[in-house]
């Protein structure tokens, strides 16, 4: 991949730098925060702006408005707790385009930030085609653009990719962008083998292409979660009630044959925790594979030997990516599986990277994140830079070797 020009390549004093960031946070019903870790990841490229004596334009999508203004989604509270993180006001901007943006933007000084309104109140931020002057409206604000959003950047949206046709050869990646492509760009493009991707979560569907890329790439494709019960059923093994995917059967199929010509060893569960249901007071079993589950059971976490054979080969692994938990997560007797794996993950030198936001979850809860090498921000994103090894919003960004010697002019 071309080496893509770095924040720190602007020269940013006394300019104007638009920056798109991911503050999509999870809140609760009354739209409180409850995770800002998404604006801490921000951080470092927000202050290395204003240190470098330039003033800041903040812009991200926020929840799914569907192109009207809704108050529900406004930015208004993440604005508010970046205030509180920076110890400076944080402006918030009554819409993202205008007439009066356009005002407040012009009169922005160095080390101020102005927070524009929700990008998706305007059907031009997903559907650039059918308002192609959003994004030239929004470039309009500013003399550069910083992509910190790696989470928005498997999206062909106006803030993400149209918006760099407006600052060639200044569209640069803040500090987080570059080290998701750092990680993986380079960590898992040429890995260091025993190369090791365990992938689990709930369906098959939307992890297919992942799971294709990887066969011939790992040297080991372990599955979990509830993705492992269409392999299995693929196989004639009976997964009582478990979720599976029907429509999906053949490509599980496929991947098994294919699995026998590649170098890679796909594994499945050999032992499940099953349950009569899904909740705290559930009945479970134990069962192997080899005997499949009973009826009026299902599949919630994998087993004490599955787990045992998991450990066994990532112990081996000197590059690790999970993406996904191995069993249902959320439900506090199903999670031991999820849990132990990341706790194992804490435990190990190699270098692992973990994508999704429930294996995320489990990897701080195991107290293990400063083990791991690289906690992806973006589940989805991640999933789709493995799959096709770049993604439109890392392409649209300015290479380094399009600056004439470092000359912006
Ligand atoms: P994903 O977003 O695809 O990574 O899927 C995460 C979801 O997978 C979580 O909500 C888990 O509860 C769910 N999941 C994992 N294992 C199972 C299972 N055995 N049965 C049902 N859901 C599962």
């Amino acid at each position: 991949m071309d080496q893509k020009l770095s924040i720190t390549d602007l020269p940013i004093n006394g300019k104007k730098v638009l920056m798109r960031v991911d503050f999509n946070v999870p809140v609760d019903e009354r739209g409180h925060i409850t995770d800002d870790s998404r604006i801490q990841a921000a951080i470092p490229s927000i202050k290395y702006v204003l240190d470098q004596g330039g003033a800041l334009i903040l812009m991200s999508h926020f929840g799914r408005p569907k192109g009207r203004v809704d108050s529900k989604y406004s930015l208004r509270p993440c604005a508010e707790r970046l205030s509180e993180l920076l110890h400076i006001p944080v402006k918030l901007a009554p819409n993202c385009i205008g007439k009066e943006v356009e005002q407040l933007a012009a009169s922005l000084k160095p080390g101020q930030i102005l927070m524009l309104e929700n990008l998706r109140f305007h059907k031009g931020e997903e559907h650039p085609h059918e308002e192609p002057e959003f994004a030239k409206q929004l470039a309009s604000l500013a003399d550069f653009y910083v992509d910190e959003a790696f989470g928005a950047a498997h999206r062909m949206h106006a803030s993400v990719c149209d918006i760099t046709a407006y600052f060639p050869k200044r569209s640069a990646a803040g500090f987080l962008m570059q080290k998701e492509i750092s990680f993986l760009g380079n960590t898992l493009l040429q890995p260091k083998r025993p190369f090791i991707a365990l992938i689990g979560g709930a369906k098959i569907s939307t992890k297919l292409g992942v799971v294709k890329a990887l066969l011939g790439r790992v040297n080991h494709l372990l599955i979990g979660g509830g993705m492992s019960y269409t392999f299995l059923k693929a196989q004639q093994i009976p997964i009582g009630d478990s979720i599976y995917e029907e429509d999906l059967l053949e490509d599980a199929r496929m991947i098994l044959e294919e699995s026998k010509q590649e170098c890679t060893q796909l594994v499945l569960p050999v032992d499940l925790v099953v349950a009569d249901k899904i909740g705290p007071d559930a009945k479970t079993l134990i069962v192997d594979v080899s005997e499949g589950i009973p009826n009026g059971f299902q599949g919630v976490d994998i087993g004490p030997k599955t787990l045992a054979l998991y450990k066994n080969i990532l112990m081996e692994g000197k590059t690790i990516f999970w993406n996904g938990p191995v069993g249902v997560f959320e439900c506090p007797p199903f999670a031991q599986g999820t849990y132990e794996i990341a706790q194992f993950l804490g435990t190990i030198p190699a270098t692992t990277i973990v994508g999704g936001g429930d294996s995320i979850a489990a990897i701080h809860q195991a107290h293990v994140a400063d083990k791991i090498a690289h906690l992806s921000t973006g589940g989805g994103a991640s999933l789709e830079f493995i799959e096709q090894g770049s993604l439109p919003g890392i392409d649209a960004l300015s290479n380094k070797q399009d600056l004439n010697n470092g000359n912006f002019s």
